[in-house]
Parts: structure tokens; sequence; C-alpha cells
């Protein structure tokens, strides 16, 4: 028998206000025996499903709940005197509870948000099945009645309190009681009185007494109502930190939320009490050990309580075939698709059959063929409307009905990819397949989603940040009153890094110098430090998914938590403890309150709709040159032509500058190392230039995976003779590609098949378990791989030995063949129009990076192109797009390429078009001027050389001002007289006598303008 249940428990999902982990606390309320446990964070349920989860398997009860704000009256009115926002505590009793609670808070977050997402009674009543509501903490409706509330004051402009109303709480109490079910709605009677010295200064002793005080009327309040309504009561402790501890360092997060200093003074909390934490059993007992009755209501609540979400289950819409069956519908799809790509009598043709239908097998049984056809159909609406897309990306490139479907463009039977590296059909779990758009396109796909499946179908996913070492120090060192120039210096010297790399604060202590020193001479920093550790990882803000959306069978709302995206800004004024946040209105689409990982297991499917540059600019570049030469080379560009010799030497001599995934000096040089003559080469290239291949050391040579590659592939290209040797001779055939080296995952799951015996679906399992370094499961995979490789492979047991290490070293760094495969298709598409077209592809390259701001991507294609013998022309006035355009046999830049003149262009080419060209100073000077051009842009056009073909420039940089100066004037006097003074003269200075500017100095106000080096003057 259960003696008391924390009902009111916040996690670190009630951002910059509570600190702890769901897992501390689920694990500290199992350490202290409860059997269950409630978790209520500040109006969203980001946590809940989390939540469950963990106490699950804890063996907990999880009971799932949210303190709501709440409208007092209504949300269709903002938060003002008489219709405050206050605190509410909703339970979900079950999963019809559950249910309602995902529609409230994403109702609040939708019709109710003012500041912050808020519900009404009203509101609450239509979704009260299977709720139990309690009357939160001194911030509840019916407590601020009680204990009189602050409000502000607009004529005095100050913050005022009302005097308690006693009638008045009891109204509302009356009104809170018939929102809920019968006998749902419970009186919170809480006590966050202590007697430690927490060494707190007058100031915040006052406000802990303030809140003391207060806690006692709502207590006398409660019971008062209690027998006059008949409201049962309750008792809460509220839970925002999981030790008594850990106080400190909540108190300093209070202090980075609201940006003030943490021994300010003036500083003060309703909550300065470390009181707050999941307290045990006995000490809730003790504490209100006058109310046995409210006490015995939490576990009497805890016991209505019983929540099963579903899991498993599959959500996946269904595709509309119109009236036809899917099967049919799917499997037609595929012979369509089939019968273009393998022919008959062409080489892959024979196995094809067996590997489609196979896939066709395992996926329909998976039940994910609406998933398939919803993909293609992504793919194939953005084709049809021009919206380019990748020839794939990840694993999907090794399904062959991806292929037939137009989801990836390359034949996994040609490239050696497999099936099972993508989905396992042993491993029940949702395909992920993400696509590639166009970079200024991408948006349109997700508005088709939208509008194909519904806008209360799709939603965008939220992830969060949290605060790491980096970000902590600066924060907290901040909030500590550190001063900046220690902060910033500390806060430099710790490495990025993210995931597994993250710095963390415990080693920094220990391995950083300067941390080091700082923490040996200062108290405050080693304080600091404390508090900074205690907050790691701690939830900082809620940000959208870059890509990723799910699309559900229905509205997502019977599934999931929605809300729209919100930008807070932190509280500007002192102690002011609620942020500022409205509602992001550039987003249409809704988000999802839970993070990606708890979607696909509530059966939702994920898609990735990535935004890849390269695709704007392979487009761009054949457009180009359509317009210039008239032809179309976009059948060229497809994935039939990775034949041509020339776009391989380009390659082999490491001309790679602006060919995907190529620029970097160091996969240069490799390039130039391997020079490829095929598209294998490449794959392995792209494979190998990562951080683990290229420092991974092969223990019996001693040399890189890297540099093992291309020894090998030196010296078989200098004598056909020359061989490595390998464990087994199955490994010949399986590593012939890659020269002797694993270098694919694809590799290792075929040495497994072929050596031990594996089916594929084995081998993927075996792949990956080993890849992740857990020693018990590489123990009990290497117990069934020598079992394997000693049976059916019959291995001596040293050799066997020896090739599960290697398998285990490349299992960690191998790379997944089918990404490398469908990437390098770009690759060799960028290379060949580079090769083919250079000064089309050097014009695109420029244009997509004309929009980055550093200027150094500019600079490096400029270099380029001159490398490569294309001519850049400066920016020139009567000649120059807003693009950079092909000229003759080079490229001509463009005018917003002048620094300075960007704003005003579009209208300067505009003139031009409908004028002509500028004939002379005056002219120019006469046309710009009616375009508004400014003293800043002026100096910029002349000073960048873009007017030399109409003048000179010495006069024209000196006496510029001066005319477009009388050029205004003179528009001025014919505006207003013009019928009198038509034949008004124009004061034309005389020219003759500008100084002669050194050329140093006019080509330093070029490259100042252009940030270029060396253009061709014509
Ligand atoms: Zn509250
Ligand atoms: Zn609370």
């Amino acid at each position: 028998m259960e003696d008391f249940v924390h009902l009111h428990v916040h996690s670190n999902y009630s951002i910059l206000d509570a600190i702890s982990s769901i897992d501390s606390l689920v694990t500290e309320a199992a350490q202290q025996k409860y059997s269950a446990l409630a978790l209520t964070d500040h109006g969203n349920m980001h946590g809940s499903f989390e939540f469950y989860k963990t106490a699950k398997k804890a063996g907990i009860k999880p009971i799932v709940g949210v303190e709501v704000y709440c409208a007092r009256d209504t949300v269709k009115e903002s938060r003002t005197k008489d219709n405050p926002t206050d605190h509410m505590v909703i339970l979900a009793r079950n999963e019809t509870g559950y249910k309602n609670l995902l529609k409230l808070v994403t109702r609040a977050s939708l019709e109710g948000f003012n500041y912050v997402p808020r519900v009404d009674p009203d509101m609450i009543r239509e979704h009260r099945e299977g709720l139990i509501g309690t009357s939160a903490c001194l911030s509840g409706g019916i407590n601020s009645y009680a204990i009189g509330e602050k409000f502000y004051n607009r004529s005095t402009k100050t913050y005022e309190y009302t005097d308690p109303d006693y009638s008045k709480a009891l109204a509302y109490a009356d009104r809170l009681k018939n929102t809920f079910e019968e006998g749902c709605f419970y009186l919170e009677i809480q006590d966050h009185s202590t007697d430690t010295d927490m060494g707190l200064n007058q100031c915040r002793m006052e406000s802990q007494k303030w809140m003391v005080d207060k806690q006692k009327i709502v207590t006398e309040t409660a019971i008062r109502i209690s027998k006059e309504l008949n409201i049962p009561l309750t008792v809460s402790n509220d839970v925002h930190h999981t030790k008594q501890c850990d106080w400190n360092a909540k108190d300093t997060l209070f202090a980075v939320r609201t940006i003030s200093k943490k021994y300010d003074p003036e500083r003060k909390l309703t909550t300065d009490s470390d009181q707050f934490y999941l307290k045990s059993k006995t000490e809730m007992l003790d504490r209100f050990r006058d109310f046995p009755e409210a006490i015995n209501n939490t576990v009497l609540i805890a016991e209505q309580c019983d929540l099963n979400i579903a899991v498993g289950e599959n959500h996946i819409p269904v595709f509309d075939t119109e009236g036809q069956d899917v099967i049919k519908y799917w499997r037609n799809k595929i012979r369509e698709g089939f019968e273009a790509k393998y022919r008959p009598g062409t080489e892959y043709r024979t196995e094809a059959v067996q590997r489609v239908k196979y896939e066709i097998e395992v996926i329909e049984s998976m039940g994910f063929v609406s998933y398939f056809l919803m993909v293609a159909d992504f793919i194939s609406h953005a084709r049809g409307i021009d919206i380019p897309v990748g020839p794939g990306r990840g694993s999907a490139a090794g399904s062959i009905v991806s292929y037939c479907l137009g989801i990836t463009e390359i034949c996994p039977l040609e490239h050696k990819l497999i099936f099972e590296r993508f989905l396992n059909s042993e491993r029940i779990s949702l395909p992920d397949i993400d696509i590639d758009f166009c970079k200024k396109r991408v948006g349109e796909v997700y508005g088709y989603a939208q509008q194909k499946y519904g806008e209360k179908n799709v939603a965008r996913i939220a992830t969060f940040s949290s605060m790491w070492a980096r970000s902590l120090i600066r924060d907290v060192g901040k909030a500590y009153d550190i001063p900046k120039e220690e902060i910033s210096a500390v806060a430099s010297s710790i490495p990025e890094g993210a995931g597994e790399f993250r710095a963390k604060i415990e080693e920094q202590t220990e391995e950083n110098e300067l941390i080091k020193a700082y923490v040996s001479s200062s108290e405050v920093w080693k304080t600091m430090l404390d508090d900074a550790k205690a907050l790691e990882g701690a939830k900082k803000a809620v940000s959208k998914h870059a890509a990723g959306f799910v699309i559900g069978d229905d509205d997502l709302t019977k599934y999931i938590p929605l809300m729209r995206p919100v930008k807070n800004k932190p509280g500007k004024k002192k102690n002011q403890v609620e942020q500022e946040a409205s509602i992001d209105t550039t987003d249409t689409m809704m988000f999802t309150q839970y993070p990606m990982d708890d979607l696909e297991e509530l059966g939702l499917i994920k898609m990735d709709f990535l935004a890849l540059e390269t695709l704007t600019i392979i487009q761009d570049c054949i457009k180009l040159i359509q317009k210039y030469e008239g032809i179309d080379v976009t059948t060229n560009v497809t994935y039939n032509n990775l034949l041509s010799p020339t776009t391989y030497s380009l390659m082999s001599l490491g001309n790679t500058l602006g060919v995907f995934q190529c620029e970097s000096p160091g996969l240069r040089h490799l390039l130039m190392q391997i020079r490829p003559e095929q598209f294998n080469d490449v794959v392995a290239a792209i494979a190998l230039y990562r951080p683990g291949p290229m420092d991974a050391i092969d223990e019996a040579t001693g040399m890189t995976m890297m540099d093992k590659y291309v020894q090998n592939r030196t010296f078989k290209r200098q004598d056909d003779s020359f061989t490595w040797e390998v464990l087994h001779p199955e490994m010949d055939k399986i590593l012939k590609e890659t020269y002797g080296i694993i270098i694919y995952q694809e590799q290792i799951m075929d040495i497994c098949r072929k050596v031990c015996g594996y089916t594929y679906n084995q081998a993927d399992k075996f792949r990956k378990a080993v890849g992740k370094k857990i020693p018990e499961l590489v123990a009990k995979e290497k117990k069934a791989f020598m079992k394997g490789a000693l049976g059916q492979g019959n291995m001596a047991q040293s050799d066997a030995d020896k090739l599960f290490s290697q398998l285990e070293t490349f299992a960690r760094y191998g790379f997944n063949k089918s990404h490398a495969a469908a990437y390098a298709v770009l690759t060799y598409r960028t290379a060949w129009l580079k090769q083919e077209y250079p000064i089309y592809y050097m014009s695109a390259l420029l244009n997509a990076s004309s929009n980055k701001s550093d200027g150094i991507d500019k600079r490096k294609y400029v270099n380029d192109c001159l490398l490569n013998n294309i001519k850049v022309y400066a920016p020139d006035i009567n000649r120059s797009e807003l693009t950079v355009v092909p000229e003759s046999d080079g490229i001509r830049c463009n005018l917003p390429m002048i620094r300075g003149v960007d704003g005003i262009s579009e209208k300067i080419i505009a003139e031009r078009k409908e004028n002509g060209k500028h004939t002379s100073f005056v002219d120019c000077i006469t046309r710009l001027s009616k375009v508004g051009v400014n003293k800043t842009s002026l100096d910029a056009l002349i000073n960048s050389g873009s007017m030399d073909s109409i003048g000179n420039r010495d006069q024209m940089s000196h006496y510029g001002w001066d005319l477009l100066q009388a050029v205004k004037k003179k528009q001025k006097r014919e505006e207003g007289f013009a019928s009198i003074l038509d034949d008004d003269e124009l004061d034309i200075p005389d020219m003759s006598s500008a100084p002669v500017l050194d050329k140093k100095v006019k080509d330093s106000m070029s490259v100042k303008y252009l940030e270029l080096y060396s253009l061709e003057d014509k």
C-alpha cells in the first residue's frame, strides 16, 4: 500500500525553470520506493512519452499530466487584470484523458497563445473526460483570489496587489469544480517552508517569508472551500529539482533565465526555498501530518490513473490510388520502372527479376507499400514542376524497388548495394528515406505534403537545444558576474565538438589549463563551475528540426501533442521571470511537441526533405547552357553517362574546386593520388576521405586505411600480377574493387555471408552490433562468428580470430556504400559540367556563392576560373546583369557583386534595359540619379571600375559627387518649373584638372569594392 504519491513534478522540459532530467526523477523515485509518479511540466507535453517509457521501465506507474496555463476566464481575450493567466495541474486518468490532454495542449498553442499557450475553463470542459484537475501553486486561480494578486496598474505605472477575496475564490473554485467531471477536481495544498540556513540576504529572506505566509493562507482557504463546496484536498510538493542540494543550481538557472546577477542584492524569487525537490514519503507524511486525508487522496488519485499509450501501431497514411487496389497499383508502378530500366537482354535483367521480387515481398509483408508510394509521389511531383531532386541518399539507394519507383537513380546491382542495409525484415522498424531537393524550392514540396495529406496530418519535428560546456560557462559566468574577458577566454578555449565528442565540464576542469588556473585562484569560479556542471544538458530552447516532418493517417493530435513554433526573448527586466514570447508566424506548419525518436515508436512515419545547394547549381548551369548554346544537356548529365574519361582526368588533376564533395585540399590531393578512371574509384575516394579511415591505422602494416588503399591501387596499376593477402579465399572477390581494403559496410556484410553463411539480415545485425563497440554485444557476435568461420568457412582458428578483429575495426569505420555511391553521382555530374562547360558551371557556382556574405567562396572560384583560363570580367554598368553570366571566352561579374550597390542594382539594370546603354558620364549620372543612387553606391560604382567604359575613372572619382549634386538640383528645378525652364542648363564641372590616381590606389579601391583581386578590365 502506497502512502503518498508526487502529483506535481517538473522536469527540465519546463524549460529554464526546472533542472531535473526525466531519468534522474524516475531513478530517484524508484530509489525512494515510489510505485507511481506524475510529470506535470509547464504548458507542454514534450517529455510525456519519454517519461511514460522511462517510468514503465523502472516499474513505476506513470501519471501523465501538465501544469497548464489557464486563462482565468477565456482565451478569447488576452491577458488582463480581470483575465490573468493562472496555473492549474491536469492529470490523465486513462487513454481518453491522455488524448484529451493532447488536444488541450495543442489548442492552447493554436488558439490560446498569449505570451504562453493558454487553455481556459470552457476549453477544459470540452475535453474533460478522463481528466483530473488540481488547483496548483500560489499562481493558481483560486489561490490568487485567496491571497490577493499582483497586477500592473497602467495609470500609476506600478505593480499593485488586489485585496484577498474569499468569496471570489469560492466562486471560482465552484466554476473549476464544474469544469471537471464529478469528483475530479481537487484543492491542492503546498508547504515549502524551510529550516535550512540557505545563506539568503535580507531581501530574499523576506520573499521566502512572503511565500510561506501565502501558502498558509492558501491552505486555510482550501480547507474552508473544501467544506463549503465538498471539494477534496490533495497535497503536493512542487518538484523543480531532484535533490535538495540542487536548489542552488536551480537558483542560478533562474538568474540565467532572467539575465540577472545571482548576487544582486535586490534579486528575489517567489520560490526562494530549497524545498522544491523530490521528497521522500516520510518527509511528506511528516510535513502534512495534520492532513491525513489530503495525503491519502494523492494515493487515491494515483490509483484512479491507469494509462496505456498504444505503441507499435502503424499510422502511415494509405496512399491514394484513385480507387485501384494498392498492391496492384504499386506492383504496376514498379513493373513500369523495371521494364524501362532493365530491358530484355541487358546485363542485370535476370538478377534484377529475382531481386525485385524479393524486395516486393519484404516491403509488402512489413506494411510499407504506402510509404514507398508516398516518397515516390513527392519526388515525381517535384520533378514534374521542375524542382531538382537528388539521385538518392543514405541506405535507400540499396533498394531496387526504390530505383524502379524513381526514388533513387542508381542501379543497386551494378554498384553491389545491399537491400538489407536499408530494410532488415527481422528488425521491424520504419524505413527511413531522406530526399535532397533544390535549396531554393524545398518549401514548395512541404506545401505539397500539407495539401495532399491534410494540414492536420502533417507536422514538422521539434528538437531541443541544451546547455553544454561552452554556452553554460558564458551564461552561468555572467550570472556570477565574472569579468567578461575571463569568461570569453575560457569559453573559447573549450572545443566545439558534438554528440559523443562534446566537451564535458567535468573533464574540462581536469584538463583545461586556463580553467584550472582560475579555479585554483578564485572561489567564485569554483562555485560557478559546480552550478554549471549541475545544469549540463538541461534544455535551453525548443527549436525546429532542420528537415524532418511526420505524416499521419489522421489528425496528428490523436497521437501526439502539437504546437506552433514560438520565438523566445529572454526577459530584459530585472527579476522578470516570465519570458516574452510570441508565435513564430513565419512558419505555417505545426510542430510536434515530442522529439523525433518518440515519433517512430508511436507509429508515425518521419521523412527528411533536405535542401541541397548543389542541385540548384546543376540546374542553373544546365539552364545557362541551354540559353547561350541552345543545347539541352540534361540527358548527358544523368547517371547513364558515368563514363567520360575527360571527367575523370579533371578529377585526377585535382581540379575539383566547386565539384560536389571534392572541394577540400585533402580530398583533391587524394584524387590526385588515386587518379580515378571509373565511377567506383570516386565512390571509394568519398568513402575513404573521412575522419575514421583517414586516421585508422591497420596494425599489421602500420598504415592508414587510406594510404594502404592508395598504395595497393598504385602497385596494381603498375603491375597487374600484384596481389594482396586475404584471410579467406571468398574475400578476394569481395575486396577486388577496393584493392583488398574493406571500405564499405556492404563488404563486411558480404564477408560474413560468404565466410560464415549468414543471411543478409544476420550480417546487418552483426555489422551494427560490432560497430557499436559494446563489449557484451561484440562478445556475443564473436561467438557466433567463430562458429560460422570455423565450420562453414573452414578457417583455421587463428585466421578466424584475425578476420574478426579486422571486421571489428572496419565495422567502426566502414562507410555505407549506398550513400557514397548515390552522392558520388552528384560528384560526377558536377565534375562533368565543370569539364565540359566550365564557363557555365563557374557562372552557376559564383551565382550560388554570391549570397554568401564573407566573399571567401567568391574569391576561391574567381581564382579557380583564372587557373582554368576562364577570363573573369569585372562588373560593368553597361554589360553586367543581376547574376553572373557567360560572356565570350569568360564570365561577366554581376552588379550586386560590388559592395554597396546590391540594393540598387536591380533598378539600374531595369533602367538600362529600357533606355539602352549609358553613353557618357553625364548621361550615366543623370540616369543613376533617377533610380536613386546615393554617395555610397556612386563611389562603389565608380571606384570598383564598373564605369570605366564610359569615362575616365580619375575624373569620375573626383567629380562624380559634384555632378550628381548638380544633376539633382537641375531635376528639382525641372520638377517645379518644368514648363517655363525647359532649356535649363546643367552645371557641368570642368573635369580636366582631376588628380591622376596611382594605379596601386585604384587597384586597392576595386579590391575593396569587389573583394576580389585580379579581374579583366574589358
Ligand atoms: Zn505552478
Ligand atoms: Zn508547478
